[in-house]
């Protein structure tokens, strides 16, 4: 059996990795690199070869697992593409935004490699994506396998509790077990619940590490942040604020919804106007759509008609008045110039009277972690196209999460206690931490940091 990382870094970048396994070359997930641009921004495609790949299977919907998929099949004309039901209809939306997304820089930023996949690219790929169900072992092909039927190599998918439809995947091949974990959270949010991953024995486990470079502060409880994040909306929207919420579209944007909702629902907030993205309001359909028939909590919860969020969709989505009183649930959650958190972000930063809450992960180099590390009276430029701008308003942090803890990851890995153990997912701090960690608590098994592009016998 041999890995390869095919990141061009390590860092959270572009998730993609080759296994090869009973002389299958299986590829987990095909992202793209959210802060390259053109070709830069794919994984190393070229170390795969021209139609060698036999499968892809595709942890969740999110950009830096996704992103690169079709450029991955045009090259790869007969892989079979694995997962679950979900992330197949929520992955169809995300690429053709993509291809928009792209088509503008093209425009606005003249990025002449744009784009690096049509909208047909995305329409005839999408053929050869096959729904797989959790827990069941599925061949290579995506079919379900009848008791005591045999396969040189089987998949195997486990709910991984990030966004809706994210998995982590066991493959078996050549007598050993290698589970991939893709994203993951061990506690639960609103709407997903926590993972539930193989607790069998594992030969390898390749591993996310994404908040290995942050202790988890002492006393922190999902609840208590929940109460803080409710009082400190009310105290503003009382005051007649507008609160600027910046949110991924897939996962934060749905979770946050659903929390707004159970605030309303035992009067911790009152009913005020609640604004989100037309890409976000897509996402949030599958969401409703599958609500009864996906894992989650509040089955029975359809977001969009319980909370009523208006939709800012269209070109002149960015002018929209600023309204007192309201809440701006907006993409993109690192704020990334030109989209809506950013254009609305740039209106309100000067004002005292504004409000700016952090929910999640910002990249530091990004607009957000900008301002995250600034001080009140910071020059700060959220687009290079405008001039800087003092930070006047009111800015707030809060951790909702939709990774799992750096101890939970821990506490899996150690329970299981695989034979070899794979970590990626992670920007260089954070993975240290858990090769240092994993050393002590494990020193039976080898803890491997792949060095991207390097083939290795695992
Ligand atoms: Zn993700
Ligand atoms: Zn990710």
């Amino acid at each position: 059996m041999q890995f390869v990382n095919l990141t061009r870094k390590v860092e959270i970048g572009a998730n993609c990795y080759c296994l090869t396994a009973a002389g299958k070359n299986i590829v987990l997930d095909c992202g793209m690199h959210p802060k390259a641009d053109g070709e830069e921004a794919l994984p190393n495609l070229d170390l795969l070869g021209e139609d060698a790949v036999d499968a892809v299977f595709l942890s969740h919907a999110h950009h830096d697992h996704l992103g690169s998929l079709p450029v991955l099949m045009r090259r790869q004309r007969r892989a079979s593409v694995l997962m679950t039901d979900a992330t197949r209809r929520l992955s169809d939306i995300m690429l053709h935004n993509s291809v928009n997304v792209m088509c503008k820089k093209r425009e606005d930023d003249g990025v002449t490699a744009y784009p690096l996949f049509t909208h047909r690219d995305v329409e005839s790929g999408a053929k050869r994506w096959q729904s797989c169900p959790l827990r069941h072992p599925c061949s290579l092909e995506g079919e379900r396998l009848r008791l005591g039927e045999k396969e040189d190599v089987t998949f195997e998918l486990f709910e991984a509790g990030h966004i809706l439809g994210s998995a982590g995947v066991l493959i078996r091949a050549e007598g050993k077990a290698v589970f991939y974990s893709g994203d993951v959270n061990f506690e639960d949010q609103s709407i997903s619940r926590a993972a539930r991953f193989p607790e069998e024995p594992v030969d390898v486990m390749i591993i996310e590490t994404t908040r290995g470079d942050r202790a988890t502060p002492p006393g922190f409880t999902r609840e208590a942040e929940e109460a803080r994040f409710a009082q400190a909306l009310r105290t503003r929207l009382e005051r007649g604020a507008a609160v600027l919420i910046p949110l991924f579209a897939l996962g934060k944007t749905q979770e946050m919804l659903a929390m707004l909702h159970k605030f309303r629902r035992k009067g911790r907030l009152p009913i005020v106007p609640v604004y989100i993205g037309g890409l976000s309001t897509k996402l949030t359909e599958i969401y409703d759509k599958l609500a009864s028939s996906s894992p989650r909590h509040q089955p029975e919860l359809q977001l969009l008609h319980s909370v009523a969020p208006f939709v800012l969709a269209g070109r002149a989505a960015g002018e929209t008045p600023i309204g007192r009183g309201k809440i701006y649930g907006l993409s993109s959650g690192m704020m990334t110039e030109k989209t809506l958190s950013n254009g609305f972000a740039r209106r309100m930063l000067g004002s005292p009277e504004q409000a700016l809450f952090f929910v999640g992960y910002a990249d530091p180099d990004s607009p957000a972690g900008k301002i995250k590390a600034a001080r009140p009276g910071d020059k700060i430029t959220l687009d290079p196209a405008f001039a800087p701008q003092e930070l006047r308003c009111d800015v707030e942090e809060f951790n909702f999460s939709a990774h799992a803890s750096r101890e939970s990851i821990l506490a899996y890995i150690n329970r299981i206690a695989p034979k070899k153990i794979i970590l990626v997912h992670g920007d260089p701090a954070a993975v240290e931490w858990f090769r240092q960690t994993l050393s002590q608590s494990l020193p039976g098994s080898e803890v491997i940091c792949p060095e991207p592009g390097v083939r290795f016998e695992i």
